[in-house]
């Protein structure tokens, strides 16, 4: 696995892992350390600024925040005890169809197989011109740790304010994760250092929270991409560089997981990598295609009034099929973990 950091470190803070990427953790040998001193959630409410309750929704699967470099750190112990070797400091800059692999050093590399795993900015996936939509999203947000013992609160709290944001995600024995999302034009809003005057203002009821919010952060523009094909020859395509997904349900990992892993059963399944390629697609990609459209679905109500976006939550989690939809991919049994 070649790595462009010097080192394995991830930005964004927390994350939410839902019952489909628990099952890949626990099918990889990452779950226990993954969930080790995280947040197991069981509820999900939705508040407005004066705290009022505008939706819950009881988790009847797992779902665990937490901390996304145990995460990080839990797949790559696993992946070298599974045998793969982990060179950082190495980029990649394109492939070939044929399976080659060119490197930043100069160097290429000959594969059964190149796995595009990139990121939303892919160079390797944009040298292959398998892009058929790439839309940057009107809004965005600023994730951030604050210290503190988290874990034995099980819930996390959406709350609004006009277009603004913020989810209160428990997701460790050491931190709390916060995520400040707001329009990307609110600049004010998603600019670094926070202003935490700006965001007491707009919510009020959480002051003690927000003062405690330190000088780190981050904030990522939404972005969601489809590819014509998630395959070029040898080299497959995964994760954000296949189908970046506004994070409304918190399933972009959740993807990228399941379709790591399912592309290792296809490939085993047979010695035509190309087939295997095909095959994998075909049986995968209507999940994440129906994670996408619901993921944009539930951003929406970001640019509505207050009004008519409460009456959607509270809609939402009244209507059972729209809770189905929603947790489809939540739910999904993954290829690989039965
Ligand atoms: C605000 C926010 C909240 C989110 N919350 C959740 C959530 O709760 N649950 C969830 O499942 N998902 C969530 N997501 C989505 C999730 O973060 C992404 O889907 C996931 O990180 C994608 O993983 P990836 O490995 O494809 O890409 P990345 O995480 O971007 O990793 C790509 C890696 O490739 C490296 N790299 C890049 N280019 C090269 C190159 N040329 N050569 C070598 N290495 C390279 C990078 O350094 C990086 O390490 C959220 C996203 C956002 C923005």
């Amino acid at each position: 696995m070649h790595e462009r950091a010097e080192r394995l470190r991830t930005a964004g803070a927390g994350i939410n892992m839902y019952d489909n990427g628990l099952r890949v953790l626990e099918a990889l040998g990452a779950y226990e350390d993954t969930i080790r001193g995280g947040a197991r959630a069981r509820l999900r409410e939705t508040r407005d600024e004066h705290d009022r309750l505008l939706s819950v929704h009881r988790w009847d699967i797992r779902v665990y925040g937490v901390l996304r470099q145990r995460m990080i750190d839990a797949l790559a112990a696993a992946a070298r005890r599974a045998g793969a070797e982990i060179i950082t400091g190495s980029e990649g800059v394109a492939a070939t169809p044929e399976g080659e692999l060119q490197l930043v050093n100069g160097n290429t590399l000959k594969a059964d197989l190149v796995v595009a795993a990139d990121g939303v900015n892919s160079r390797i996936r944009d040298a292959l011109g398998l892009v058929s939509r790439r839309r940057t999203l009107p809004d965005g947000c600023v994730r951030v740790l604050i210290p503190g013992d988290s874990s034995k609160d099980e819930r996390t709290i959406e709350y609004w304010s006009g277009k603004r944001r913020l989810l209160y995600n428990p997701c460790s024995d050491t931190h709390l994760y916060l995520a400040l999302s707001m329009p990307h034009e609110d600049a004010a809003a998603r600019a670094l250092p926070l202003d935490k005057a700006l965001w007491r203002r707009s919510f009020p009821r959480l002051e003690a929270l927000i003062e405690r919010i330190g000088g780190d952060g981050r904030y990522d523009r939404f972005e969601y991409i489809r590819l014509r094909r998630w395959s070029a020859g040898r080299v497959a395509v995964i994760g954000d560089a296949a189908h970046a997904i506004p994070p409304n349900i918190g399933q972009g990992a959740g993807c990228a997981m399941m379709n790591a892993l399912s592309l290792a059963v296809y490939l085993e399944q047979g010695d035509d990598v190309r087939a295997a390629l095909a095959r994998w697609e075909h049986a995968e990609r209507p999940l994440t295609d129906h994670t996408q459209r619901i993921s944009l679905l539930f951003g929406m109500p970001t640019f509505w009034p207050a009004r008519l976006r409460a009456l959607f939550y509270a809609a939402a989690a009244r209507s059972r099929w729209l809770t189905a939809q929603r947790t489809r991919t939540a739910r999904h049994v993954p290829t690989g973990t039965r």
